[in-house]
């Protein structure tokens, strides 16, 4: 019988295939005593054989899907089984305790994970300890018998079901293949649901248990416009559900004829649809869909793919491919927000109770400022190649901006004394994140050249409410009068100064808001790429002066969200 599942609708789109579990198996090891020492020793050779067998296949069909670069990392793995210290050691365990092969390997590769781990401000040991962890697996797992996931050999067509996806994860996966994601935790604004939309996969997430519903193999229907999975359906299910595929495909195809369209209301005001994106390959996505400048580059990305902080010249040519590729349209980087859910492995962030509340992005920056300066001066220098805009993420007093802001007016001064070439249009902005600059945004608006509001946080934090906590994901309440009367003042105060205002959280592409922002007078609205044309499609549909009435009554008549949306829809529907 068919079992259905709702979770949060992360990303557009209908696919239909069977699951691909990507869970970790139980590699639990019990301590047997042996006879036959030999019999392990021979064990544990023959596995690490396997194991080396099994990377060398992987590697080569990552290389295949995915690229060289991302196939290196298991040449690495290789190596570390190569290691003849390794395997000395656990086969002098098998011997003197005369213990089993598993039990060995794991104690001797405990040994070197936490060796490797101690050396805490060295960044390549730090990587051969996840190295010999992600090998250890690999080994442990043909000792006991059971099949591990790798993600990065996929080659038919299936829909990943998972507790939830890394960056690093959804870095292996091949589009080609991967129809769909489902995961049990996450919100619409958690990492891997923004992700799925840059890739343009279907993808629900914070199911909660799909990894306990759903067995390898099964047939699954994920239905991202209504956050519905379908598990093992009957044919006339399956049916359906191709027809509604099949309708949302000529859709798409209707809003692709916008794609060279100026984004214009039915009255014809002009408003700028922006993309959000992680890195230069992102690119192709916002130029298929018509996007008219980049809202937002979570700059972050260059420095989570990487094993060590990103040279200066690795950014450059980073920046100047997006501001090149973009031919002279707006470019909005924002400087690197590092900390909360994004964590690098070779800055050692402290482990923090509440990681959101805490370390994290512009914090970061001013207190690290080498790592800040080296990015800045990376943008400078890339901002001859076309209209740079630079954005502080997580400002929640003047203080910082105005920190923030001298920092780069010191880089500029310096590059200049070298005689480096740098645009002097650069405009200079801050994230509208926290409440606290929401509030006060009249006073930033004195000092900075733009505001983009970042609802997924500007939310979570006036809620209180963790994005990333499924639990508590009904606060996520764009359209609540008080964040509606933030987002007001926000622009309010942009105005009044003559700066304009964008936004850039997902709500900037949310259908149900986009009528109350155009009234609001929001200027720029960034958003996924696949958001831009249906966001063109609808904008034709409304009348600036009608939704500035609409957003009035939603601001100043409403007091739940509930109200807002009812109020949105009797219009939509009128
Ligand atoms: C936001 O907070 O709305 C935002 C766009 O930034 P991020 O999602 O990267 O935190
Ligand atoms: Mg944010």
């Amino acid at each position: 019988m068919t079992q259905h599942v709702s979770g949060i609708a992360a990303s557009d789109g209908i696919a239909q295939a069977k699951a691909y579990m990507l869970v970790e198996p139980d590699l639990t090891v019990e301590k047997t005593t042996v006879s036959d020492t030999d019999n392990e020793k021979q064990r544990l050779t023959k596995a690490i054989d396997e194991a080396k067998e099994q990377l060398g296949k992987i590697r080569s069909i990552a290389a295949e899907s995915l690229g060289e670069e991302e196939a290196q990392v298991f040449d690495a793995h290789v190596m570390v089984l190569s290691d003849p210290d390794l395997i000395d050691q656990a086969n002098a365990v098998i011997n003197d305790e005369k213990t089993n092969a598993e039990y060995a390997f794991k104690q001797v590769t405990d040994t070197f994970i936490s060796m490797f781990e101690a050396m805490e401000d060295n960044a390549y040991m730090q990587e051969r300890a996840a190295d010999i962890r992600d090998v250890r697996k690999r080994v442990l797992a043909r000792l006991l018998n059971v099949t591990l996931p790798s993600p990065a050999t996929i080659d038919k067509e299936v829909i990943i079901v998972a507790e939830d996806l890394t960056p690093s994860d959804t870095a292996q996966l091949n589009k080609q293949y991967v129809k769909a994601f489902v995961t049990n935790i996450g919100g619409r604004t958690s990492h891997s649901a923004i992700m799925a939309r840059s890739l343009e996969i279907p993808a629900i997430v914070g199911t909660k248990n799909i990894t306990e519903l759903v067995s390898e193999g099964d047939q699954l229907i994920v239905d991202g416009l209504e956050g519905d999975v379908y598990i093992n359906p009957s044919e006339e299910e399956q049916d359906r559900y191709q027809n509604k595929a099949d309708e949302f495909d000529t859709l798409r195809k209707e809003w692709d004829r916008l794609k060279d369209e100026p984004s214009l209301t039915k009255d014809g005001k002009h408003v700028e649809l922006a993309a959000n994106i992680g890195t230069p390959k992102d690119l192709e996505g916002v130029k298929n869909n018509g996007g008219e400048a980049v809202g937002l580059y979570r700059t972050e990305f260059l420095y989570m793919d990487s094993t060590e902080l990103p040279s200066e010249d690795e950014q450059y040519e980073s920046y100047k491919q997006v501001l090149e590729g973009m031919d002279n349209k707006p470019v909005v980087v924002r400087t690197m927000d590092i900390g909360g859910d994004k964590e690098l492995p070779y800055l050692e962030l402290p482990k923090e109770m509440n990681p959101f509340l805490g370390y994290r992005a512009i914090r970061v920056s001013l207190d690290q400022d080498s790592i800040f300066r080296t990015q800045l001066r990376a943008l400078l220098r890339a901002s001859v190649h076309g209209t740079l805009r630079i954005m502080f993420p997580m400002i929640a007093t003047l203080q910082e901006f105005r920190d923030a802001k001298a920092i780069l007016d010191e880089e500029r001064a310096n590059l200049e004394n070298d005689g480096v070439d740098i645009s002097d249009s650069i405009q200079v902005g801050i994230m509208i994140e926290i409440p606290a600059a929401a509030v006060l945004a009249d006073q930033f608006a004195k000092e900075v050249d733009f505001f983009s509001i970042g609802t997924n946080d500007l939310i979570q934090y006036t809620m209180a409410a963790d994005r990333m906590n499924e639990q508590v994901s009904y606060l996520y309440q764009p359209y609540n009068p008080s964040i509606l009367r933030l987002v007001k003042n926000v622009i309010d105060a942009a105005h009044k100064e003559g700066k304009w205002a964008g936004m850039c959280g997902e709500m900037a592409g949310d259908q149900t808001a986009v009528p109350i922002l155009l009234g609001l007078g929001l200027d720029e609205f960034s958003m996924s790429a696949t958001s831009i044309l249906k966001t063109r499609s609808l904008l034709k549909t409304l009348d600036s002066v009608e939704m500035a009435e609409l957003a009035e009554k939603a601001v100043t008549d409403c007091s739940t969200s509930e109200e807002v949306v009812e109020l949105v829809e009797s219009y939509l529907n009128k």
